[in-house]
């Protein structure tokens, strides 16, 4: 507790949630981007001079992408905002390229990195659309008088024009099944991190709450709720390690499932319901939510159901013991629990089948 996360953990923790992945990504992009973009801008200034289209070009660009990083660093409206300057800045440079094709039309090769970009920016349904804006422009430019029209770069040869927008679609075609990829493994990684989730608040066996996932919830609603009293039952299966005995674990787990049922019906109507360990349970509630009279009913639908397993009928009883309270601090409730424990002792100690009050 209370160390300082290494610049890789924060990186792998990233790795690990979508928002903070695409965070990620985006500002290393920007930045990798910005060092190439720079390393272009000075050799276009070498080799054409500062006032070039291609040199202007990649040197705006460059400019472009400083508040593109700061937006995505400092917010999460900011980072919406810049993908879309980006889009904006991107489209616009990679037009620029076609257009000027220098050096000998080797600048339209760059273009290839559209569909990649495309796709690390804005996923697979965004990234496709503006993969598609460009393949049009080049289509335009390309194979209409349009590009003529415009000025651009006249010696591209026919190959060229013909090869490279299949070049340009293998590339989005790869794009997209690693996107895909990396889409479907966050999907099944936000699957697995809900099962954990249900695995450390709730018993695997009932699916009630587990003693975490009821003080968990106890803490919250002792803070937000209002009630002028709760009470705190618990109950035990009587004698049940004779029942284990008699018909099997197998069975007393079954008794177990089925009693989690009866306690849902019965006893829905409550804050929460616990498997507290072993055979024993705990149901929460405030103010009137259950009554004497329903842990009365409760009690006689135990007493009378009929756990079946393997068409064995087993029949049981429980004992409960109850502890009502107006306190409100969360820090009492080894307390309260004690109480609840020893109405249940009493319970057990006079003839058990009984819900006796504190
Ligand atoms: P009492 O009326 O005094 O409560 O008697 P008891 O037999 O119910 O109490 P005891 O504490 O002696 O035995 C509890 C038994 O519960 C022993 C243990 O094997 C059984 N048990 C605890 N957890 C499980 C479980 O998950 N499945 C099954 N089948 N049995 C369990
Ligand atoms: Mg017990
Ligand atoms: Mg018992």
């Amino acid at each position: 507790m209370g160390k300082k996360l290494s610049f890789f953990d924060r990186f792998k923790d990233s790795l690990l949630d979508k928002d903070k992945y695409i965070r990620l990504v985006r500002l290393i992009a920007y930045v990798a981007l910005l060092v190439v973009a720079l390393f272009m801008t000075v050799l276009n200034v070498v080799q054409y001079g500062i006032t070039d289209p291609l040199t202007l070009t990649t040197g705006i660009f460059s400019i472009a992408l400083i508040p593109d990083f700061l937006l995505t660093y400092f917010s999460k409206t900011g980072r919406k905002i810049a993908a879309v300057l980006f889009f904006l800045e991107f489209i616009a440079m990679f037009a620029m390229f076609l257009y000027t094709g220098k050096p000998e039309g080797f600048s339209a090769i760059w273009i290839a990195l559209v569909p990649i970009a495309c796709m690390i920016f804005y996923g697979r349904k965004i990234g496709s659309m503006v993969t598609g804006v460009m393949f049009i422009i080049l289509a335009l430019a390309f194979y209409t008088p349009l590009g003529k029209m415009a000025g651009m770069y006249p010696d591209y040869t026919q190959t060229f024009k013909v090869r490279f927008p299949i070049l340009y679609v293998a590339f989005y075609l790869i794009a997209l099944f690693l996107e895909s990829i990396q889409q479907y493994q966050f999907q099944a990684l936000e699957e697995v991190n809900a099962i954990n989730e249900g695995y450390s608040t709730h018993d695997g066996l009932t699916g009630l709450f587990n003693r975490k996932g009821f003080y968990d919830l106890l803490e919250s609603e002792l803070k937000t709720r209002t009630y002028s009293k709760i009470g705190f039952i618990v109950f035990d299966i009587d004698f049940f390690k004779k029942l284990n005995d008699t018909y099997g674990h197998l069975a007393g787990d079954e008794v177990l499932i089925e009693l989690s049922h009866i306690i849902k019906e019965k006893l829905g109507n409550s804050l929460a319901a616990c498997r507290w360990g072993g055979e024993e349970f705990l149901v929460c509630y405030v103010d009137e939510q259950i009554k004497k009279a329903d842990l009365e009913e409760f009690r006689m639908a135990v007493q009378n159901h009929e756990f079946i397993f393997n068409d064995k009928v087993m029949k049981t009883t429980i004992s409960g013991g109850v502890f009502e309270t107006n306190d409100k601090v969360f820090a009492n409730k080894d307390e309260w629990l004690k109480n609840a424990d020893s109405a249940l002792y009493n319970a057990k100690e006079t003839g058990r089948n009984k819900v006796v009050y504190f």
